[in-house]
């Protein structure tokens, strides 16, 4: 079955892709099954090395992989440019892993207790349409250094980096069977990562809604799973902070990927004594975020990723059923692909939909608070917990604050969310289990201990 994939910010067809069918899926997943026991017996030092020749194989192909990424995604050529270096940097960072997936030594009575980390076998990898080149490379890297295989599912909507990203992994010498990418459909290949019994563990990053529906599924098996769901995240701006570059960052904290990120500061909650003031200086802010062809350097914004996605994001605000009060919005261009200007909303109540919900495009809005306690609980007051930001010149509430809301991925006087040295995950229905960071191959492995008796008569006898 042929799929054509859209270039969103021209619609016109950049490429017909295969779609996998079950039985494709089955053979790619007995395929990383069979080559599990060879890679697992790869040497520490020499899958570093290969890793790092991916990685290598990933720079040098670095402009081919962001102009494939604006084409096919709409990303600004900057942020593809940095994603494609994101997955380069993290298959370096996960290089140096298999020479240190260090286990313990327990002291015991009688001889010694080691432990091992051991790799899980093959793990699924369900990629959404927001970020492709990342948020594979978060789930393959630390995965192949742990010694599992990987079979991978990008979006049908993105598959064209990701389907990249596998001949390249071929190319730096990873045996064939180690990393498999399977375009295809959710409800086909994604449940069959789901269902089928040598698939240890699914790495899921999507909506709250197939999340949960993995979860359940996954529970017949006992299957591992690490879950990237969904968020409606606060920067939080008090009187006290810089006003002036909380305003003027602010439209960077949601509107980067056209709000299609689920770390998006969507929802921004500003001290009543300066709610005007903030307003006043986010205005000009908004409108000058340049939303252009996202090919041209310049450019801070492109289209949303499909034409249903402009639909959805329409329908909680021109298209709603309840009022939506805008504020004010920034241009985007006419004409063919699926624009969506920057939008700010003022919500009636907490209650409201664009206050609640997660939109996934360039919509923010925006609501006063009283104090510090009041700022917490609005910021808790949703299903959600992945991200935010805090914005005040006082390290002691700074602290406090942060340490209040229930997020994952705070930032203070900053935006930043991700790096790939520090773990990443979120709160509440925001997800299950971190990635990055650290301790990311712990997600990735089975720990097992070993008591080995220094017993000499059992032995001889
Ligand atoms: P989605 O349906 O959750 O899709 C994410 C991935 O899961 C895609 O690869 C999708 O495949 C796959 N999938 C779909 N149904 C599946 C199933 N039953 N079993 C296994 N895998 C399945 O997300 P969406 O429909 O593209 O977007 C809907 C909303 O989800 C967005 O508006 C946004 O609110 C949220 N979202 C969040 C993130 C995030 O980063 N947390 C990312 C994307 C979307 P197909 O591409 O074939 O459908
Ligand atoms: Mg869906």
């Amino acid at each position: 079955m042929l799929h054509e994939v859209i270039n969103p910010a021209t619609e016109t067809v950049v490429a017909q892709v295969a779609l996998a069918g079950l039985d494709e899926t089955d053979a790619a997943i007995a395929a990383a099954e069979a080559a599990g026991p060879a890679w697992r017996a790869v040497s520490p030092a020499d899958r570093g090395r290969l890793l790092r020749r991916f990685a290598d194989e990933v720079d040098a192909h670095l402009e081919e992989l962001a102009r494939l990424e604006v084409a096919n995604a709409g990303h600004t050529i900057g942020n593809a440019r940095w994603e494609a270096g994101n997955v380069r940097d993290v298959l370096t960072y996960y290089a140096a892993a298999p020479e240190r997936a260090f286990g313990r030594q327990i002291p015991v009575a009688g001889g010694l207790d080691v432990t091992f980390k051991e790799p899980l076998g093959t793990v699924g990898i369900i990629v959404p349409w927001n970020f492709p080149m990342p948020i594979a490379g978060w789930g393959f890297a630390p995965a192949l250094a742990a010694g599992n295989t990987v079979v991978l599912k990008p979006a049908e909507l993105t598959p064209m980096t990701a389907i990249r990203l596998g001949e390249l992994a071929l190319d730096a010498g990873l045996p064939e069977g180690v990393f498999t990418v399977i375009p295809g459909k959710g409800s086909v290949v994604g449940e069959r990562f789901v269902t089928h019994p040598a698939v240890r563990k699914v790495c899921f990053t999507g909506s709250t809604a197939v999340g949960q529906r993995i979860m359940r599924g996954a529970a017949d098996q006992v299957k591992r799973v690490t879950l990237e769901l969904g968020g409606k995240s606060a920067n939080i701006v008090f009187a006290d902070s810089d006003l002036e570059r909380a305003a003027a960052s602010a439209p960077y904290g949601v509107f980067d990927n056209a709000g299609q990120d689920c770390c998006a500061r969507s929802r921004i909650l500003v001290q009543r004594s300066v709610f005007d003031r903030f307003m006043e200086l986010l205005e000009p802010a908004v409108k000058g975020v340049v939303v252009a062809d996202p090919s041209q350097e310049s450019t801070e914004m492109g289209p949303l990723i499909s034409a249903g996605q402009r639909e959805t994001v329409r329908s909680f605000v021109d298209e709603s059923s309840e009022p939506v009060d805008v504020a004010f919005r920034g241009e985007a261009p006419g004409g063919d692909g699926y624009w969506y200007p920057a939008t700010v909303v003022l919500p009636r109540s907490t209650g409201d939909r664009v206050w609640q919900e997660e939109i996934f495009g360039p919509v923010v809005a925006v609501m006063p608070f009283d104090d510090e306690a009041d700022a917490v609980t609005k910021a808790n007051d949703t299903a959600y917990g992945l991200s935010g930001s805090i914005w005040t010149r006082d390290v002691g509430r700074a602290i406090r604050v942060a340490r209040g809301v229930e997020a994952g991925n705070l930032s203070v006087n900053s935006h930043s969310s991700v790096r790939y040295s520090t773990p990443f995950g979120g709160f509440k229905q925001s997800g299950l289990g971190r990635e990055l960071g650290p301790d990311a191959l712990d997600a990735f492995t089975e720990l097992k201990n070993v008591f080995i008796s220094s017993d000499s008569s059992s032995s001889e006898s």
